[in-house]
């Protein structure tokens, strides 16, 4: 049975679906006024995991993630570089998109644009008016926060602490809007077209929704009231999730959202990683030095609930475990394209066992609130003790079946937490040193890798037994530049191979 910590009860939660077998989940997308950075990533990674993992445990998901493409973020970017909020919107939605496919988290089944959905809102929005929750001012629609009893609910806030805190806050520029409210507490649902500013046909005159009615209209839309996950960072807990929860109670009438899950934020130097505060890095920045396997594994060695500090150590700890996986990968396709002269003695019943345990160790910890960083410490001591079993008895023939058993489940439960080993294994091949190298001192004429290798052992071999310990050498040295380690074994020489990566 999956838990899930659920923000709304701050308890962790059995998780039944609404309907049997199936999730319908919606996480909140980016405003697309700028690139996104690592902080950001973190909380589309984590989702991306939930998401894979609930399909790995046999559920049809059905996700949603919008776009917000209208917003005073991109109103104000549109102006900084002289050009149109559309030309914004558009050039870095698509590059969230271009991002998202680099780190490998999926698409959405639909990603609605605020700007394409302007009917559902308003239909809401007049909803709200119809049914005494929310009023018109002036052109703006706000909803009257006082109406909701259960306002407050979701983030735990109090009303009336809410408006001592909000006093403080308003000032300048928004002196002008606060006094057009009925109360200070109340949200815009619908602002007023300003000249030069993207507007809309509204029963209201022209104008644009605000910020928190696209999710509600989204949601209600594309996958129907109430949901089962409902997603986001930390951040978004108040206003925006209080306030969409707010609406779809009050505009649908209906229950909203089973299971509210938050992300921790990513920080650096114990700090908020975030646009305003400019400390922070962006993800296509990152990823020009950094393989998304090692920014997926940093992540991913922390709770998704915990703050993550990120660190070029941490990092570089994340490159060491992806390493490591991807050498014993490597190794044991290596191990299964020579079985002629392999080096690995496995038993097929203990290694079959082997897997089975790590599967059920690997499903424990992801269904207990998907706690990815326990999940990940159970491959991890799997694939030492593989490395330990395969060090064990160079002499014996290997169990070819064992060695895709293995292989198998490595990719399985890593490929659940979204990484790439099975393409990046694909990719993986022997130089082509490997041939030069054979050309060059065992008269090899083919250009089949695998055959070089082979060339190469056996000309090592003649050296040996014609006592040109030179000649032996130089081919040792050189395979071993091209990561292969020679082992030297009664039934004869074979080679494992590391990729290089250990150089
Ligand atoms: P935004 O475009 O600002 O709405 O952010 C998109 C998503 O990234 C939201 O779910 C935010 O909660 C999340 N987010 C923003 N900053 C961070 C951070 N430092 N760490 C984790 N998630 C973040
Ligand atoms: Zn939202």
């Amino acid at each position: 049975m999956i838990r899930i910590y659920n923000t709304e009860t701050h308890e962790k939660e059995d998780f039944n679906t609404i309907e049997h077998g199936k999730v319908k989940m919606y996480v909140c997308g980016p405003t697309v006024y700028n690139y996104i950075h690592v902080g950001n990533a973190r909380t589309f990674v984590c989702f991306d995991v939930v998401r894979r993992y609930l399909q790995y445990r046999g559920y049809k998901v059905k996700f949603v993630q919008n776009i917000t493409d209208v917003d005073d973020k991109i109103i104000n970017q549109a102006k900084k570089d002289h050009t149109t909020p559309e030309a914004i919107a558009k050039k870095y939605s698509k590059a969230f998109i271009d991002d998202m496919h680099k780190m490998n988290v999926l698409d959405p089944d639909v990603r609605p644009r605020a700007t394409e959905e302007i009917p559902e809102m308003i239909k809401l929005i007049q909803a709200l008016i119809d049914n005494g929750h929310a009023y018109e001012a002036a052109g703006d629609v706000y909803f009257s926060v006082r109406s909701d009893p259960d306002y407050g609910e979701l983030s735990h806030r109090n009303i009336d602490e809410l408006e001592s805190g909000h006093r403080d806050l308003v000032s300048g520029d928004d002196s002008e809007i606060e006094s057009r409210k009925h109360d200070p507490l109340d949200f815009a649902l619908w602002k007023a077209a300003k000249p030069g500013e993207p507007a809309w046909d509204s029963p209201w005159g022209k104008g644009r929704p605000g910020w928190h009615c696209e999710c509600s209209a989204m949601s209600h839309k594309y996958l129907g009231l109430p949901i089962d996950i409902h997603g986001g960072g930390a951040d978004l807990v108040f206003p925006h999730h209080e306030n969409e929860m707010a609406q779809s109670r009050c505009g649908y009438g209906t229950d909203f959202v089973h299971y509210w899950m938050h992300t921790g934020m990513l920080q650096i130097n114990s700090e908020k990683m975030s646009k305003s505060l400019g400390n922070f890095l962006l993800l296509r920045d990152v990823l020009k030095t950094t393989d998304p396997d090692t920014l997926r594994m940093l992540i991913l060695q922390t709770h998704y609930r915990n703050p993550l500090d990120y660190s070029k150590e941490h990092l570089d700890e994340a490159q060491a475990a992806v390493d490591r996986i991807m050498n014993l990968l490597v190794h044991i396709n290596f191990e299964i394209d020579q079985a002629d002269n392999g080096s690995a003695h496995l038993d097929a019943a203990e290694e079959a066992n082997r897997a089975r345990l790590l599967r059920i160790a690997f499903v424990t910890s992801m269904d207990d609130d998907f706690n990815t960083a326990g999940a990940l410490g159970k491959v991890f001591s799997y694939v030492n003790d593989v490395n330990t079993a395969i060090g064990k008895d160079v002499m014996a023939l290997p169990d070819v079946g064992s060695l895709k058993t293995i292989r198998d489940i490595i990719l399985e439960t890593t490929g659940a937490l979204g990484f790439d080993f099975k393409q990046k294994l694909e990719e993986q091949d022997y130089p082509d040193e490997v041939v030069d190298l054979a050309v060059k001192v065992a008269n090899y004429s083919g250009s089949d890798k695998h055959e070089a290798v082979q060339a190469l052992l056996d000309a090592r071999e003649n050296a040996r037994s014609e006592k040109n310990y030179a000649l032996a050498d130089q081919v040792r040295d050189g395979l071993a530049q091209l990561g292969f380690t020679i082992k030297d074994m009664p039934q004869g020489a074979c080679l494992s191979y590391d990729g290089g990566m250990n150089n």
